[in-house]
């Protein structure tokens, strides 16, 4: 697990030389997935396998829904915290099931950002099952009982094509 996905350079390296060739990474519960899947070499593929976790959680630190919380944080437009269980204290969203209170995984991710805190791989755990797949929360952050634990798998026939 790494304790901070910025610092995984080949990762970051490997984003950023898709995205030059026009490959878009989303990830689809728990796995990478493209639109371009088509254009990646075996070479991409077995780099893509080889820091899947890091590679999540930075597209998901890309994701629309981490830009728009990012923005809100950084423009000081953050409301009154939600004291709701099940809700995010941030943004209001649902939490992951086995989660009564805290923060949303996009809503955990753009804090960091804004922080320039760490990225841990653990974030992964915050994030709902149909988003994280295996990687979904099992309890252990805040006590819970344990949730049911996606088996992962990769939604094929749809317009996303898996890669990782
Ligand atoms: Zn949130």
């Amino acid at each position: 697990m790494s304790a901070d996905v910025w610092t995984d350079l080949e990762a970051r390296g490997l984003l950023l030389d898709l995205e030059a060739r026009g490959i878009v990474l989303s990830v689809h519960r728990g796995n990478l997935a493209s639109q371009q899947a088509g254009l990646l070499t075996d070479a991409d593929r077995a780099l893509l396998a080889e820091h899947k976790p890091a590679l999540l959680l930075l597209v998901l630190a890309f994701d629309d829904r981490t830009l728009v919380r990012l923005a809100r944080l950084q423009a000081g437009e953050v409301g009154p915290p939600v004291l709701l269980p099940g809700l995010c204290r941030d943004c209001g969203d649902s939490l992951p099931l086995a989660v009564r209170w805290g923060v949303c995984g996009w809503c955990a991710i753009a804090r960091r950002q804004h922080t320039r805190a760490p990225l841990p791989e653990s974030l992964l755990e915050v994030f709902p099952a149909e988003v994280v797949g295996l990687y979904a929360r099992r309890g252990a952050l805040e006590g819970g009982a344990g949730s049911r634990v996606s088996q992962g798998r990769s939604e094929s026939g749809g317009l996303f094509a898996g890669v990782a």
